[in-house]
């Protein structure tokens, strides 16, 4: 107000006293003239500023406009300095939106989640990477196109027609060959937002799942269906021959203790797959674990296959339990799947990455289509020879999970018709070998 109105009062108060001197030296006549005259020239450099301000309002944008103010004298300086500060806030406002609005644009273009704004109409107004990838979309391409003419999966269309989003849509048959959820979700007053999300793995988990329990209850119903049977054949016969009782009991015996490997086998793994670490780590002799698996083997062949032995002293650190069942289950599978007089051969040494633990057979050996596949649950090459041994379909599976929780590998080497070699490499980080030996690897 005072940078207002002080220049004002100044000016106008310098005319007035032209004006009175004018009079007193002079006369009223010219008093009159230098008023004029210096209200004129007030007037003109009004006039002048009013100008610039009517052109800077016409193209606020034209910064450089500004910086063209002339440098204004009077009251016209505070109304120049404040249409500066005025114009300078602006911009910084408007470069803290453009700011926030890139930082959204680009918060929803890393979302691993597709997201698609459609007009009222389904016309696509704009998508992120993710919904390009998603719904084979291409932003630079197809903005302003339907999305009904893009997206061309029959079921998309009749959700879109059917327009009751309130369970997503799945889409199965996408280009990348994925499986992609679709929802459709009310945004802004007209517009739609498409909100799709790569459900592969998960429906790929569930597809495991489904298969796991199917061939559970499989393995399960097959001996159970068995025992069953002749349990009702002995009520049905009670005079039934001793000898024909002898064969029937030894049958169920034998049936369930196929269930119970299979129960002890699920429950191992299970508790493999829940924890991420070994449960009791400690350090122990290697070769204390080793050698009751070279009885347990020599007792699982009963003297039907030629068992060869070579550890040298180490010691490991991890749970002895857990690597205990990974070795038991490949030294016994070398025995259960080698034919009688065929040659076993353990080995625990040195590696160049730490240790192994290798188990070496002549049996009839794994068709390379195979090796990717054998560490599958219940995953065998040839599924009776596997049931008729005793297998229950479980064992590589365990020795992978109880191996990799020690940072450890699995690597097979096999050719069919000559034999398998079934490794298990140790991290040197859990391996202290006691003397220097010279496996070879
Ligand atoms: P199983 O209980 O059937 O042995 P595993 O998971 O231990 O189940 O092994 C999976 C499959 O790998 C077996 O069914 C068998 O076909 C194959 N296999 C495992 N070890 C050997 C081996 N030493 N020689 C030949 N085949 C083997």
């Amino acid at each position: 107000m005072f940078n207002f109105w002080v220049p004002v009062g100044f000016r106008f108060g310098a005319v007035a006293l032209a004006a009175v001197f004018a009079w007193l030296a002079v006369g009223p006549q010219t008093a009159l003239l230098v008023a004029l005259a210096g209200l004129s020239v007030l007037i003109g450099l009004h006039l002048y500023y009013l100008k610039k301000v009517s052109d800077w309002i016409r193209q606020p944008d034209a910064l450089e406009h500004v910086g063209d103010l002339p440098p204004a004298y009077g009251a016209w300086a505070s109304v120049f300095a404040e249409l500066r500060r005025a114009r300078r806030r602006e911009a910084r406002e408007r470069d803290e939106v453009a700011e926030a609005f890139h930082r959204l644009v680009e918060a929803a273009s890393a979302l691993p989640d597709g997201i698609v704004i459609l007009d009222r109409g389904g016309i696509i107004e704009w998508c992120n990477p993710s919904a390009e990838q998603h719904l084979g979309l291409d932003l630079a391409r197809d903005r302003g196109f339907l999305i009904l003419n893009l997206v061309r999966a029959p079921a998309f269309t009749e959700y879109m027609m059917r327009a009751d989003f309130r369970e997503p849509l799945i889409l199965t048959d996408t280009v990348a060959g994925t499986t992609i959820s679709v929802q459709f979700l009310p945004f802004q007053k007209t517009r739609r937002m498409v909100v799709s999300r790569d459900i592969t793995r998960f429906t790929r988990m569930e597809a495991t799942r489904r298969d796991f329990i199917a061939n559970v209850s499989h393995e399960l119903r097959t001996p159970l269906t068995v025992v069953g049977g002749f349990l009702e054949q002995l009520i049905d016969q009670p005079e039934i021959a001793p000898a024909q009782r002898q064969r029937i009991e030894a049958t169920m015996l034998d049936q369930t203790q196929r269930m119970q490997r299979l129960i002890e086998d699920l429950l191992a793994l299970s508790r493999l797959e829940t924890q991420s670490g070994p449960d009791r780590e400690e350090e122990f002799d290697a070769r204390l674990l080793v050698e009751p698996l070279v009885a347990e083997a020599q007792a699982l062949s009963g003297g039907r296959h030629r068992i060869a032995v070579d550890a040298v002293d180490l010691r490991l650190r991890g749970s002895p339990d857990e690597l205990r069942s990974a070795f038991a289950n490949l030294v016994s599978n070398a025995v259960r799947h080698t034919p009688a007089g065929g040659q076993i051969e353990i080995r625990l040494g040195a590696h160049p990455d730490g240790a192994q633990f290798a188990v070496t057979d002549n049996g009839p050996g794994i068709a390379p289509e195979h090796l990717p596949r054998l560490t599958e649950r219940f995953y065998r090459v040839d599924k009776s020879r596997s049931r008729e041994t005793g297998g229950t379909g479980l064992g590589l599976a365990i020795v992978k999970h109880a191996l990799a929780r020690h940072g450890a590998r699995l690597e097979i080497e096999s050719e069919p018709g000559r034999g398998s070699t079934f490794r298990a490499i140790l991290p040197a980080a859990r391996v202290r070998m006691v003397t220097e030996s010279a496996l070879p690897a």
